[in-house]
């Protein structure tokens, strides 16, 4: 059956600014990094991908080497861009990225042009795309010259292969100077995507979050319920199919440690207290700050999709709540 939108999918989602960009973004978008691989079929795949469209989602978050296998989800994508999202293209804003392991050899990943400017033409193969509306350096390479990397960006933005482009895990001293490198070029630095949660606050730590206020750099925070351990299911026990139990190269079971089940447990009776699910409460916390345009989860399910976009009931946090939380948090 073909896809047709939901009518009224703008109406309750809410849209901010990417930094001092033209370019809005929903507060909650939708990345592809893990759970529409090789192993995930269409149609599954597109029950989640166009549910949250209905709702207002336009933001789809890839990487050369997301799946598993890596460019698996970029190529699901762009079956989804061929078919059923293709009349919705307009409507729709695609990131990719480079700079982790793709392909063997000397340039395969990191920051150099090499890897910047195939990678990227990589992608949009894989996505059946022209140009893609956003397009990262994955993480700061300290062994290539930033304005190389930063010169890689600028040269896709002229070539029409992205619209816009951003940084990725890049420390505060290092988003300052591709910041400054991207204005001389006349291309503007508009996004940073690093990880942040109300478990991992390394942003507010190292101030890079004061830094993209200050530059008008927006913020699009990735992992923000900490992978699922912020849903409180490592605490339930309820982790049928969940990441931290398949020995996940990236959460691993035995990573989940006792103390942070104790703070989860306590962020959980703060979640009942607003009315609110814990995941719900840890997307409002995240997008409690100005500087973060949009919170980027993953979802396994709908039901995961449909719980975390209960989050717009409730955004806004009383000063004993903030407290509260960091108390949870501290040990
Ligand atoms: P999240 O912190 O949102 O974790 C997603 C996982 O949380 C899901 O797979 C699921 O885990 C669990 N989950 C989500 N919603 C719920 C819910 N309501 N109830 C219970 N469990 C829930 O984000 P990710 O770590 O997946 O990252 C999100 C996106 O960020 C990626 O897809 C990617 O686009 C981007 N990213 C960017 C990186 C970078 O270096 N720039 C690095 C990592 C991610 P389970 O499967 O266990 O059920």
């Amino acid at each position: 059956m073909t896809y047709r939108a939901a009518n009224g999918r703008y109406e309750t989602m809410q849209y901010r600014h990417a930094g001092r960009s033209g370019l809005k973004l929903p507060i909650i978008s939708l990345g592809l990094w893990q759970n529409f691989g090789g192993a995930r079929d269409y149609p599954s795949a597109f029950e989640m991908l166009g549910a949250a469209f209905d709702a207002g989602i336009t933001h789809f978050d890839l990487a050369n080497n997301y799946g598993p296998p890596p460019g698996s989800a970029e190529e699901l994508f762009g079956q989804v861009l061929a078919r059923d999202f293709k009349p919705y293209r307009d409507e729709l804003i695609v990131s990719s990225k480079a700079g982790y392991s793709m392909w063997e050899g000397p340039y395969g990943e990191w920051g150099s042009r090499k890897n910047l400017i195939a990678s990227a033409d990589q992608s949009l193969k894989r996505l059946g795309l022209d140009y893609v509306d956003i397009f990262y350096s994955h993480r700061f390479d300290p062994a290539t010259p930033l304005e190389e990397t930063m010169g890689a960006l600028a040269t896709l933005v002229a070539q029409g292969k992205t619209l816009y482009v951003g940084i990725s895990n890049y420390p505060e001293a290092e988003t300052r100077q591709a910041h400054a490198i991207l204005k001389s070029l006349g291309v503007p630095c508009i996004l940073h995507q690093p990880s942040y949660s109300i478990l991992n606050r390394w942003i507010e730590d190292d101030k890079t979050v004061d830094a993209c206020g200050e530059l008008g750099i927006g913020m699009i925070a990735f992992s923000p319920l900490a992978q699922g351990v912020l849903s409180g299911k490592y605490n339930t026990g309820d982790t049928a199919g969940a990441r931290g139990t398949s020995n996940n190269p990236f959460l691993k079971a035995d990573n989940i440690k006792p103390e942070t089940l104790e703070a989860v447990g306590k962020l959980a009776a703060i979640a009942k207290s607003r009315g609110q699910s814990l995941p719900q409460m840890a997307l409002a916390w995240v997008l409690r700050r100005p500087e973060m345009t949009s919170a980027l989860i993953g979802i396994r399910t709908p039901a995961q999709l449909h719980d975390n976009l209960g989050a717009l009931n409730n955004l806004d946090f009383a000063d004993e709540e903030i407290v509260a939380i960091n108390a949870a948090t501290t040990t």
